[in-house]
């Protein structure tokens, strides 16, 4: 998989697509499994990075939505708690098990949350990730060493899925490609092109690396631009009303340290009347989130001081050491696509289903719904575009499909889990060039061959992809990643044969990208 192999693949294809996808986030890459594997003549084009959008900054968590059981939808908690078992079944590389705990303060929350957790497990059948329990005090103390002591009565266990979203994303790219599809990133779609009826039939694009413009055609176009759903659209009818109702969430990363078990806590209400997590994930904790409604979705969003002031605030009740803003070794800020309702201004009230819309040029919108998700609403979204292109009728198959690198028993690759069946293949690179096995940065487990590997079959074009998408650095730790991205620029020129300057303008892109994952850079 490498993009010049891509861009040959495009060129050759002179006939019309059968599907053109727009978007390569979890929602547009897994619309492109789906049409692939039906054996749909698929193209998916990416004006950045494959997940450089709100799909590289989720919660990370592969869940039914306790949340949205107590808002009442529990045709949505049903749906992605069969998703969680379908997921965790086509890629256990990537998504495992994690304990839940919610802390209990009061003497209500016992039977209240024990029997909501309960209905949770029962609702999700066969796929059950195991059953929820009501813990003591002692219990809690030592799954959550570093809770809140003070009055504390116990706390109640369930379990959810956790994965690693631009990871997966990239071995879901990786399975499209392997079901036929041609993907793209750094291609972007300026404009839609319409037949003479005033249907959308097709898209020009830009080759973001050589400023090439280039034109293909399609029975059907796929919006799958998440938070830029409305500016796609606006593409082909300027005048469409919006259709999303952007808003953001901030997650601040810490210290293993401030929570160092195996369990994660669950906060069921806070004082904004939200969830927040907190989570060990890749050696590190990870808190969040928010629910902040922006006027617009922009590519790079930033962190709001009331956002960042709110975790620590109330991550600070939780833990009995309260972490500080000095604490923060990365801050990432998502934007959620969520389909607009008539008549409310409180987004974390939106539904969180997905919506498929067409609009009257003939042009196909999926968004909302969740990671969790991608794949029923893949299923869905193809099932439309299969009658609106009257392509030939065929059935979905992406319940059994693999996601590349699907491996049982992947946690014997140490640090390399993630990559599954490849990680032999990345050893092997290490094997034969042992500065290859060397540290990046001292503070995290990744190393120069997964840099190669990167770039030779991931499609990785920038330090930026290497860094945030490829490995988790940045998102780790954005200091340390700054330090890695010197050796990362000298092994990404040697494999991608480009000079000192290319090195040089990479670094200092780079240095924006890291300073935006740090705490100096935040808005109003
Ligand atoms: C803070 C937060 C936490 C979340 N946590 C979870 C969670 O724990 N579990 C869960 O299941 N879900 C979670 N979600 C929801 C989930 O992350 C999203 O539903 C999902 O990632 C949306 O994917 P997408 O592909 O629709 O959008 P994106 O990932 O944003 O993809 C859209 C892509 O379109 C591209 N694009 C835009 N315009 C163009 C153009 N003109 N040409 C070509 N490409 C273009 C963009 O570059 C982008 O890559 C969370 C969301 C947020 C914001």
């Amino acid at each position: 998989m490498t993009r010049p192999e891509m861009l040959s693949l495009l060129d050759a294809h002179t006939a019309e697509w059968d599907i053109i996808v727009v978007g390569g986030g979890a929602t547009g890459v897994g619309v492109a499994i789906d049409a692939a594997s039906r054996g749909y003549d698929t193209l998916l084009l990416e004006g950045s990075d494959f997940g450089k959008g709100t799909s590289s900054r989720s919660t990370k968590l592969v869940h039914g939505g306790v949340r949205y059981l107590e808002q009442g939808n529990v045709s949505l908690v049903m749906e992605a708690l069969r998703e969680r078992g379908i997921l965790r079944q086509n890629a256990p590389h990537l998504v495992s098990d994690l304990a839940f705990i919610v802390p209990r303060y009061d003497w209500w929350e016992a039977p209240f949350y024990g029997l909501g957790l309960k209905i949770y497990n029962i609702l999700s059948g066969k796929y059950g990730f195991g059953p929820s329990k009501v813990l003591s005090r002692e219990e809690t103390l030592r799954r959550l060493p570093t809770i809140h002591p003070e009055g504390l009565r116990g706390g109640v266990v369930y379990y959810d899925g956790q994965f690693d979203d631009a990871r997966l994303l990239i071995n879901m790219v990786a399975t499209a490609a392997e079901k036929g599809a041609t993907l793209v990133n750094y291609c972007r779609v300026t404009a839609l092109t319409k037949d003479r009826d005033g249907f959308v039939n097709g898209v020009v694009a830009r080759d973001e690396e050589s400023g090439r413009e280039f034109m293909a055609t399609s029975k059907v176009v796929v919006n799958a631009t998440g938070p830029f759903t409305d500016a796609l659209r606006r593409l082909a009818e300027p005048s469409v009303p919006a259709m999303i109702s952007p808003s953001q969430g901030i997650h601040l990363v810490f210290h293993r340290s401030f929570l160092p078990g195996k369990s994660a806590i669950m906060v069921p209400r806070t004082s904004d009347g939200r969830v927040m997590f907190a989570i060990p994930w890749r050696g590190h904790t990870l808190v969040g989130t928010t629910d902040t409604a922006i006027p617009e979705a922009t590519p790079e969003p930033f962190p709001r001081e009331e956002e960042i002031d709110f975790i620590l605030k109330t991550a600070g009740e939780y833990l009995a050491k309260a972490p500080s803003r000095g604490d923060v070794l990365s801050v990432f800020t998502g934007i959620r696509p969520l389909v607009r309702a008539a008549n409310s201004s409180n987004t974390s009230a939106l539904s969180r289903d997905h919506t498929i819309h067409i609009d009257e040029s003939g042009l196909l919108n999926i968004a909302g719904g969740k990671w969790t998700t991608y794949r029923n609403m893949a299923e869905d979204c193809v099932n439309h575009a299969a009658i609106l292109g009257k392509l030939p009728e065929r059935e979905c198959v992406t319940t059994r499909i693999n996601i590349h690198g699907f491996h049982s028993q992947a946690q014997k690759f140490g640090h390399l889990s993630f990559y599954g069946s490849d990680a032999p293949a990345i050893q092997e690179l290490m094997r034969r060039e042992p500065a290859l096995a060397q540290p990046l940065t001292a503070a995290l487990p990744y190393v120069g061959a997964e840099v190669v590997w990167a770039v030779r079959y991931e499609m990785a074009r920038t330090v930026e992809d290497v860094l945030c998408r490829r490995t988790r650095a940045v998102f780790l730790n954005a200091k340390a990643a700054l330090e890695a991205a010197l050796k990362v620029a000298a092994l990404m020129a040697r494999e991608l044969e480009r000079g000192p300057d290319w090195e040089l303008a990479q670094l200092s892109a780079f240095q924006n990208v890291a300073a935006r994952f740090s705490l100096k850079i935040t808005g109003s």
